[in-house]
């Protein structure tokens, strides 16, 4: 059974990883809107991952015999900017989620809790896995000095070949 301060933390964060999910969602939304096939199908691959990624601390909960309590999920904008600056609120976004597992993780050390400690390692890596993909994505959309030749490039051959995970 976990601390109740670890149990509220968790809870927090399953709301976090799916309020990511919708976010996302929201973002694909905006790309379908805007004839961008390939960064909306990019976005919905995302917010499925952070379905998942909100399960998998669901699941946590009840592998140690606490439990979860869901609350409301805010409401994402609704409105977006150009590509650039949508992957600069993503790569925030992240950065933004891996602080507050790196705050779960401190707690987890200081409650000398192991066991926490070792299932948010996988939470820790997959951190540097979506702070690396959002920068490559901005760092490739600056390439393109928002030329939409340079935009739908990156639509079809890069954000479009990404694999449903
Ligand atoms: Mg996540």
């Amino acid at each position: 059974m976990l601390s109740n301060s670890l149990q509220k933390a968790i809870n927090e964060q399953i709301n976090k990883e799916f309020y990511s999910s919708y976010l996302y969602l929201a973002m694909a939304a905006h790309f379908d809107a805007k004839a961008l096939p390939g960064f909306a199908s990019w976005m919905k691959a995302q917010a499925s991952e952070e379905w998942s990624h909100g399960m998998k601390f669901y699941e946590y909960l009840y592998e140690v015999n606490s439990s979860a309590s869901l609350s409301a999920i805010a409401a994402p904008p609704s409105s977006f900017g150009t590509p650039e600056e949508i992957f600069k609120t993503v790569l925030e976004h992240e950065q933004g989620v891996t602080a507050s597992i790196k705050a779960i993780y401190d707690m987890a050390r200081a409650e000398n809790d192991p066991k926490t400690e070792l299932m948010l390692h996988w939470f820790i890596n997959e951190q540097v896995e979506e702070e690396k993909n959002a920068q490559d994505i901005l760092d490739k959309l600056k390439m393109t000095g928002g030329n939409s030749f340079g935009i739908m490039f990156l639509d079809q051959h890069v954000l479009g070949a990404r694999k449903a995970d």
